[in-house]
């Protein structure tokens, strides 16, 4: 059955209210249910409000608390991305570094640390190559270019000398700058034989080069020392034969070359 509650309020206050219940034997006891139900409401309400209240504040609670987490949630984003960037530049900033390292800044060619490098791996225990020369090559005279027409035009020639010799080789066989105006050369696979033939072709292109600053025009010569590896050897001592054998080919009068 359903109460019809303002009805009943209705009554119950007709009847409290109406003077000619006052003496009422009932009357006393209907006013303290009535007074108990009205302080019951007043505790529904309050009840009803504390949990309103407290739901509020929880949703927004969890409000603030997803905000704040989506908020890192960007931030966190950001410094990934941003670290991502760095780690590139760093990446390429690293391996300009290495490349800077390893090349030498005038002829662009590979250094003498770069050609060491080269050389000292071919002396590892698996390295391919059953033979193997290196050819050391001194500019003649080279002082005299310096003296006659400036250190710039000597810069010149080096860069030159530097082309030209890169472009005569194949991939294979590695020019670097050994330092001042003496260049290196890896002939990794060659013989004496080949490798004399193919520097002596550098020699004579070198030889023949005409090199042409202003009104002025320019030859100049190289002497070449070539040593192949033997057993037993290091990178030292090849490399000191080299020298020994450029060594003779200047004493023989220069632009030539001398075998180890
Ligand atoms: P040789 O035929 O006996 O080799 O005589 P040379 O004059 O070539 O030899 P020397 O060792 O007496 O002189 C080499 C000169 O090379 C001395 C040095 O000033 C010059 N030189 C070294 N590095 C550079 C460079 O980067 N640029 C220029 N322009 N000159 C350089
Ligand atoms: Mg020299
Ligand atoms: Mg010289």
């Amino acid at each position: 059955m359903k109460i019809d509650f303002s009805a009943l309020e209705e009554d119950v206050v007709n009847i409290l209210e109406n003077p000619e219940y006052d003496n009422h034997p009932a009357r006393e006891v209907l006013g303290r249910l009535w007074e108990m139900n009205l302080n019951q409401w007043n505790r529904v309400e309050r009840i009803t409000r504390l949990s309103d209240s407290y739901q509020d504040m929880m949703m927004q609670r969890e409000k603030s608390l997803s905000a704040r987490f989506d908020k890192h949630l960007r931030q966190l984003e950001k410094i990934t991305r941003i670290s991502d960037h760095y780690q590139r530049i760093l990446k390429q900033m690293n391996s300009e570094l290495e490349q800077t390292a390893l090349m030498d800044p005038l002829t662009e060619l590979p250094n003498r640390r770069m050609m060491m490098k080269r050389l000292s791996h071919e002396f590892e225990p698996n390295s391919q190559h059953k033979v193997y020369c290196v050819a050391m090559v001194d500019v003649d005279h080279f002082k005299l270019i310096n003296d006659q027409h400036g250190h710039q035009i000597g810069d010149d020639v080096l860069v030159a000398l530097g082309q030209l010799m890169s472009n005569i080789v194949a991939e294979d066989v590695h020019i670097g700058r050994w330092g001042g105006e003496e260049f290196l050369v890896l002939l990794p696979g060659k013989d004496q034989g080949e490798s004399q033939s193919l520097m002596e072709q550098m020699r004579i292109a070198i030889e023949q080069l005409a090199l042409n600053f202003g009104d002025k025009q320019l030859t100049t010569s190289v002497s070449i020392g070539i040593s192949q590896y033997r057993q037993g050897d290091t990178v030292d001592s090849l490399l000191t034969r080299a020298d020994d054998a450029l060594y003779v080919a200047k004493s023989l009068g220069r632009n030539q070359i001398s075998l180890d």
